[in-house]
């Protein structure tokens, strides 16, 4: 079998067979396919799409690239949440403990940050000690005494989708629904979960940037993920404007520790609670979503979803004392002020140049080497349709004294739209979806 026929048949709008799949992701894993013709594949894929069939073939190709989960020895029914990926999106921080706290065991393996958006891992780590490279006998010893465990993708799951997402990521091949939908989901369906949770998000601070494809690469997974088995449902939502006040992870850790304790944002604990409440009606936990976001809220309420992350932290090798006391958490050394240029509204907040700007300040990585400061980030003390006066701050870049700090702070301002009148408020849950 030759890729390039392969590449070829794709490129002329044909069809892959499930073997022929089978071995070009098999022999790409292992080396004996080039960079150059998985690129060509992947740019024919971008243009011509997997069909129903291709898909769930090149799905389980990607999931047997490498080892699978087996948790069933884990008394419970597993849930997690995945989300495709936003800006100030920390909503996994408070959402694992809430769960733990509402009696449902959370399998969580997560991210690091991606271009402009931020990675659970990387905000994790920001907690001193903090471990998230638990072995696999760690995380389900974790997820058995404790109920919930969050790691980092080990070198052995889904090892397609590593060498596969780095290329995507160089050929501009990332915005694919069928790419996307496949390597996702091969990760998910590794770690062992029963149910997933998608929160897809949409918008300019998304990789999907309109609600019809949004639904479409939801639709795709929830698909996926029941044919192999799983409980799925979805919810669409906005991704405009960063969700919450702070970008960067130690901030962003703050801010779900206020979360935890009755003080957070107000549509970071909507999209918590709602989250929340479709895991626990997955597990069975709860007979529908009003229990269940009556659930989440008396988590939150009762302290114990607090109690429950300092319990994660500390079984995670962290200083759980940042549960009362999170000014242990890595501060910058300078905060300045960005002030609003003209009075008047918020009219818009672009969420992908706030992610950008964070990671010109060093909250991200430009290239995958990179290290990345833990302290640095923005609060934005305004939200869309919020007024504003002249001159008056609209947030604080907390910085590292880094040479692109001004540019980067240059460019978050540039992000605020100041409109005369403010815009019309927006939901920020757009559609629920299940199968
Ligand atoms: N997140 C992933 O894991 N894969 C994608 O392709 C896009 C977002």
């Amino acid at each position: 079998m030759r890729a390039y026929e392969l590449i070829l048949r794709k490129r002329d709008g044909g069809r892959l067979t499930p073997s022929e799949i089978e071995w070009f992701l098999g022999s790409y894993t292992k080396g004996e396919i080039p960079d150059y013709q998985a690129s060509a594949l992947l740019m024919a894929i971008f243009f011509r799409g997997l069909d129903d069939g291709e898909l769930a073939a090149w799905t389980a190709a990607m999931l047997e690239s490498g080892d699978r989960l087996d948790l069933s020895d884990v008394p419970g029914i597993k849930v997690d949440k995945h989300s495709t990926g936003g800006v100030g999106d920390k909503v996994s921080i408070p959402l694992v403990p809430l769960m733990i706290a509402c009696g449902v065991p959370v399998p969580m393996i997560a991210g690091r940050g991606l271009g402009h958006t931020g990675g659970t891992v990387d905000k994790l780590e920001s907690i001193p000690g903090f471990r998230t490279d638990l072995d696999v006998a760690a995380f389900r010893r974790q997820l058995g005494e404790l109920g919930g465990a969050i790691i980092g993708q080990t070198e052995r799951l889904a090892p397609a989708d590593r060498k596969l997402y780095a290329l995507r990521d160089a050929t501009a091949t990332v915005e694919s629904i069928p790419l996307i939908a496949s390597s996702i989901m091969s990760k998910k369906l590794a770690e062992g979960c029963d149910g997933l949770v998608l929160d897809v998000k949409v918008g300019a601070g998304a990789f999907m940037k309109d609600l019809e494809s949004a639904r479409l690469l939801a639709g795709t997974m929830i698909e996926i993920g029941a044919r192999m088995g799983r409980r799925m449902s979805a919810l669409v939502t906005r991704m405009d404007e960063p969700l919450g006040a702070t970008v960067g992870n130690a901030l962003e850790v703050r801010e779900s520790i206020d979360l935890l304790r009755g003080e957070g944002p107000a549509d970071l604990e909507e999209l918590t609670v709602e989250l929340g409440a479709e895991m626990l009606v997955l597990a069975g936990a709860t007979v529908d979503a009003d229990e269940g976001r009556a659930a989440v809220r008396s988590a939150i309420a009762s302290g114990r979803g607090l109690e429950a992350f300092a319990r994660l932290v500390a079984a995670q090798g962290g200083d759980p004392r940042v549960a009362e006391d999170p000014t242990s958490l890595p501060a910058a050394p300078r905060i300045v002020p960005i002030p609003a240029p003209r009075a008047g509204f918020v009219g818009g907040i672009r969420a992908d140049e706030v992610g950008l700007a964070a990671v010109v300040l060093g909250a991200g990585r430009s290239r995958k080497e990179d290290a990345i400061d833990p302290a640095v980030g923005f609060v934005l003390h305004k939200k869309v349709g919020d007024p504003v006066d002249a001159g008056e701050s609209i947030g604080l870049a907390h910085v590292g004294g880094r040479p692109g700090d001004r540019a980067a702070l240059e460019r978050v301002a540039a992000a605020f739209t100041i409109a005369d009148e403010a815009p019309p408020r927006r939901p920020l849950i757009l559609e629920r979806m299940s199968r």
